[in-house]
């Protein structure tokens, strides 16, 4: 059977919307056949996603999203077909959910010194007992407390980088990343390559050490990627002998615009990641 697969989402167990079987269940009713389930930072959506995934025969791949710091910038790397039961691997997430942790109530001091109270209780009681609090749950909070009319404009405000809530965090080395997730089992994959507003000279310094430490993939198709940009992932896969992912990095499906699933292919000419597996 042709595959069609989809290997960048999140549920509820970080900053998605949908339960992990709500997300198979539209995968399902979007042809998608392989789901990679990578929520930030963690595992603890996969099990119930497995569970899922068997009962409208899909393929789970399990996945995670984990949050590096190199050279000062926060980059996102995707580790793909993980055993979630590794040592190494659940270590180094712990590690980082620490920080993730200590990072919910400085965000939350600095929306205080703005005179807007209440956002950790309203953080922690979202994300639930075992889900990954991310900044889009404080721009949730600030968009139901009417501070703001969207999520973006909690963003454009609050909350990204050099405005009032803004912390800069120190998440994992990108060497122990990749690292864990290579101890797992798994596959390292660049995440959203054109986010990160590298110039050309830095891309390729990033990817040289990013290859130098074991990494395997980037990703070359996601959500809402223009043809030139696919070219220039398609270029950076092809130049650091990187194999290629596709992944909608799906959240919510209140944004219309981006659906599970729905991805241009693959170029030619390029080693899928999936045959990696
Ligand atoms: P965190 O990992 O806690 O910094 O949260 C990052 C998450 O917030 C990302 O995965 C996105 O889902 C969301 N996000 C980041 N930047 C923006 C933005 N400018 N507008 C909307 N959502 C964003
Ligand atoms: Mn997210
Ligand atoms: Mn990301
Ligand atoms: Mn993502």
């Amino acid at each position: 059977m042709l595959e069609k697969y989809d290997l960048h989402s999140h549920s509820t167990a970080s900053d998605g919307s949908l339960s992990p079987t709500d997300l198979i269940i539209r995968a399902q009713q979007q042809q998608v056949t392989a789901l990679a389930l990578t929520d930030h930072d963690t595992t603890v959506g996969l099990a119930e996603a497995q569970q899922a995934a068997e009962a409208v025969n899909i393929k789970l791949i399990n996945g995670i999203e984990l949050s590096v710091t190199w050279n000062k910038q926060c980059f996102h790397i995707v580790g793909l077909n993980i055993d979630p039961e590794n040592i190494a691997l659940k270590a180094g997430i712990k590690q980082i959910q620490t920080i993730r942790y200590e990072r919910v109530a400085k965000i939350a001091a600095l929306l205080e010194k703005k005179r807007i109270f209440g956002a950790y209780e309203a953080v922690v009681a979202a994300a639930g007992e075992t889900g990954m609090i991310t900044r889009s749950h404080f721009a949730d909070f600030l968009v139901a407390q009417h501070h703001v009319d969207t999520e973006q404009e909690a963003f454009d405000r609050y909350l990204g980088q050099g405005k009032p809530a803004y912390t800069s965090t120190t998440w994992a080395e990108l060497s122990d990343a990749v690292s864990w997730i290579n101890q797992a089992g798994g596959v390292a994959v660049v995440a959203h390559p054109m986010r990160y507003n590298l110039t050309a000279s830095w891309m390729k310094r990033f990817l040289t050490v990013f290859k130098e430490v074991g990494g395997a993939g980037i990703e070359v198709i996601t959500g809402r990627i223009n043809p030139d940009e696919v070219r220039r992932s398609l270029n950076y896969a092809k130049q650091f002998d990187l194999a290629a992912s596709q992944g909608s990095d799906f959240h919510n499906p209140k944004n219309v615009w981006l659906e599970l699933g729905r991805l241009a292919p693959l170029p030619d000419g390029i080693k899928p990641i999936w045959e990696l597996f």
